[in-house]
């Protein structure tokens, strides 16, 4: 049972660009069995929109929706932040927290918190990488002692913990107690974190989302409304960075 994200899950779908007069916006098409109707969305990088197409419509479908819905496109890109690139001089926020990325230029290569900082070293061409792969360990480091805590209240067993870089959803629960979480919630406030870890592990007990499961939830963390609000107001922003 994943917790869904606001945004939909980019696939290997086509590209289209639209011209919607004012700027030409990318439109990525996919294609899904269970979709009623035509649905638009911002796309989580930020930079076009995603048209989810049903059984049988057809390309031009999304397009004269994308066309008809222009303005409120055009106005939420404009709202909407752009993508930050990891490199010197990014905010990236790290725990709710905003850091402020630099470069040490040293050889060893490495990465290290330091009060608002994230310091960098090793070759700038690795910058981005490195700490790309310092974030998804922190994710690690921070999300494993959580959902052993956790599942030890529910008196479950968590099977294997995986990291990834999931855009529909911030964590899941198979049925046979592997879970999945994505590195993006070590941006997110710790409280926010807690909560999508309590949610998953509480699916080792419950796999719905019955009355049962939600008390299991609230047995394992104090933050499920506020961290749910959290996510809907700024969920799809932590998917800006990187
Ligand atoms: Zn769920």
């Amino acid at each position: 049972m994943p917790i869904r994200a606001s945004t939909p899950a980019p696939g290997a779908a086509p590209h289209i660009r639209l011209d919607l007069g004012a700027r030409e916006v990318p439109l990525r098409l996919r294609r899904n069995a269970k979709a009623r109707r035509v649905i638009l969305r911002l796309d989580p990088t930020g930079e076009g929109v995603v048209v989810t197409l049903p059984p049988g419509a057809s390309e031009d479908a999304a397009v004269d929706l994308a066309r008809r819905e222009a303005d409120w496109i055009l106005t939420r890109l404009e709202r909407r932040a752009p993508r930050v690139e990891f490199a010197p001089g990014a905010r990236i926020p790290f725990a709710g927290r905003d850091h402020l990325v630099t470069w040490t230029g040293l050889m060893r290569g490495g990465v290290r918190r330091d009060d608002g900082f994230l310091a960098v070293s090793g070759p700038r061409e690795h910058l981005a990488r490195r700490l790309g792969d310092w974030l998804r360990a922190e994710a690690r480091r921070h999300i494993l002692p959580l959902v052993a805590d956790k599942a030890a209240v529910l008196g479950r067993r968590p099977g294997r913990v995986t990291i990834r870089d999931t855009r529909s959803r911030w964590g899941s629960c198979a049925a046979g107690g592997d879970l999945s979480f994505c590195w993006r919630l070590v941006l997110a406030p710790p409280h926010v974190l807690d909560y999508v870890v309590a949610h998953e592990v509480a699916h080792l007990a419950h796999h719905d989302h019955s009355p049962r499961f939600w008390r299991a939830v609230d047995r394992l963390t104090p933050h499920a409304q506020g961290a749910k609000a959290w996510l809907h107001a700024h969920g799809a922003d932590l998917h800006r960075y990187g």
